[in-house]
């Protein structure tokens, strides 16, 4: 779909990209921009300084005319645009949302690919059939007021406890603002606790549950986790009483012995945890959440496409992988219906995007609240044109699962996993839906990472790749440089992924232990 092109001089020859044949704009893809009068290699001479990114008019738009990107209009000029302009947000009148009636259902049948045979990782193999990429003990928390007791308790366990399990990578409390203060019966309450709930169930921590409460919060410890919730290694006996460690307990005089009580409930977990070893298992166990942050105009032209491609080769291969961030990809909702295995898919996606829709409107808001100041200065002038290059992360196959916020994933395959595009909550939901991989681009740059699922992060700049050689896993730059195809980056992002996942790399975000807060999604009232 990318049709780049470039003239051979010396010195940063002018290189501008078009997306689809369609399209009467292109992006300047040179590191600073090009100036007025630069020449292009198809005549076009620019009539103003285009910054990196940005669009150029190919053609001589007339007011009230669409400009097409992605083959579809992403505005249209608020005047007459001669050929050669800057065409930035402020010229574009953005397109009305796309209605959620009278989408195509499930009309779309991706071309059947072959299957991927003969990929695997190491990986440690869960009771409940899941597998994970880390060895990791996860202290859960009901309430936001036990996170500095947990957090003191952690502290001494890394220095004193963790020396003798060499095989546990680490430990990590899951600590979060809700709990109390909270409406807990309103709807979607829900959404947080049972993102909590399924997040202590990730396949990173073996099934290794424990609780530390407060006592008197409103998120009781069975609410949280009810009976039956966890995996039982041995079906045959019966469930054991949740591991809880309650600071209001009668039993605790004084700080250090609720400190001591979580070491000594810490124990058995991590002796637990310490006895498994990765086994070879194949690449159909990666379940791979994808998201982008601080995305700019090239996040849909290399680092995009590029996980799309690796999107595909992952479902081949017999994997999950969830796209997510509805604010990104409802724009192009049509399309994403149409690529529905069945109309009960599409029908599922459309009440999701019918529910965040209400929900934003609540707000008085909609979706053109997505794009950020960044966003803009990257070249994006308006969330359409952001949705498109968002929504190429989900490769070309069949969309086969929809899933509701912070449910966990129920099948291979690509799924939509319903979330805010918010970097932190989508991670959060996504981490709850079960992720054991996390893939995240880049155009702006952001240091993003999660303490509990290795994060590879994808650059769509080589400038960016260049100044943030170390927080930047892969470079997608060299595709609009010319120096890799989209294809190259994406089998190489693929082959990382397998190496991350079996423990033998570690990610950038992983070496310097860059971990952002559990962000969860509450859209209930708080007291
Ligand atoms: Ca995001």
């Amino acid at each position: 779909m990318t049709e780049a092109t470039s003239l051979a001089t010396p010195t940063r020859p002018p290189h501008t990209i078009r997306m689809h044949v369609r399209d009467n704009v292109a992006i300047v893809a040179n590191d600073g921009g090009l100036p007025p009068g630069t020449v292009l290699p198809n005549g076009l001479v620019l009539l103003d300084k285009v910054p990196q990114g940005h669009k150029v008019a190919l053609v001589d738009l007339p007011a009230d005319g669409p400009v097409l990107r992605y083959g579809i209009p992403i505005g249209y000029a608020l005047k007459d645009i001669p050929a050669g302009s800057w065409v930035h947000e402020r010229l574009l009148q953005m397109p009305d949302a796309r209605g959620l009636t009278d989408l195509p259902m499930a009309t779309v049948k991706a071309e059947a690919q072959p299957p991927l045979e003969g990929y695997a990782f190491e990986g440690y193999r869960n009771a409940d059939g899941s597998v994970g990429t880390r060895n990791i003990l996860a202290i859960t928390q009901t309430v936001q007021c036990v996170a500095g007791v947990t957090d003191f308790a952690v502290q001494r366990i890394k220095a004193e406890l963790l020396p003798r399990f060499p095989n546990v990578d680490d430990v990590v409390a899951l600590e979060h603002s809700y709990g109390c203060g909270v409406a807990i019966d309103a709807p979607g309450a829900e959404i947080p606790i049972r993102t909590l709930r399924n997040i202590s169930l990730n396949p990173n921590f073996g099934g290794e549950v424990m609780v530390v409460s407060l006592g008197c919060e409103k998120l009781q410890p069975e609410r949280l986790m009810p009976p039956g919730t966890i995996p039982l290694i041995d079906e045959r006996a019966p469930a054991p009483p949740l591991d809880l460690v309650c600071l209001q307990d009668d039993a605790h005089v004084g700080f250090m012995s609720m400190v001591d009580s979580i070491l000594r409930q810490a124990t058995p977990h991590l002796e637990r945890l310490n006895a498994r070893r990765r086994v070879t298992v194949p690449a159909s166990e990666l379940v791979v959440g994808v998201q982008c942050g601080g995305s700019d105009a090239f996040s849909g032209v290399t680092a995009n496409p590029a996980v799309g491609y690796c999107t595909d080769l992952l479902v081949r291969a017999g994997a999950s992988v969830m796209f997510s961030e509805t604010t990104e990809v409802r724009d192009g909702i049509d399309q994403l219906t149409s690529r529905a295995s069945t109309p009960e898919v599409a029908e599922a996606m459309i009440r999701e995007m019918a529910w965040y829709d209400a929900y934003l409107q609540r707000g008085k808001v909609d979706r053109s609240a997505n794009t950020t100041p960044g966003n803009k200065k990257g070249g994006l002038s308006n969330i359409v044109e952001k949705a498109m290059g968002s929504i190429v992360k989900s490769g070309s196959v069949a969309i086969t699962g929809v899933l509701s916020p912070g449910e966990k994933i129920k099948q291979k395959g690509l799924t939509y996993a319903a979330t805010p595009a918010s970097d932190f909550i989508c991670g959060t939901l996504q981490l709850a839906a079960g992720m054991n991989l996390h893939v995240f681009t880049t155009g702006r740059g952001t240091p993003y990472g999660l303490a509990q699922v290795p994060v590879i992060k994808v650059a769509t700049r080589s400038d960016l790749a260049r100044r943030w050689h170390d927080l930047m896993d892969v470079n997608a730059g060299t595709i609009a440089d010319g120096d890799a195809t989209i294809e190259d980056v994406g089998w190489e992002l693929f082959k990382l992924m397998l190496e991350v996942a079996s423990g033998r790399k570690k990610t950038w975000a992983e070496h310097w232990k860059l971990h952002n807060a559990l962000v969860l999604f509450n859209p209930a009232p708080v007291t």
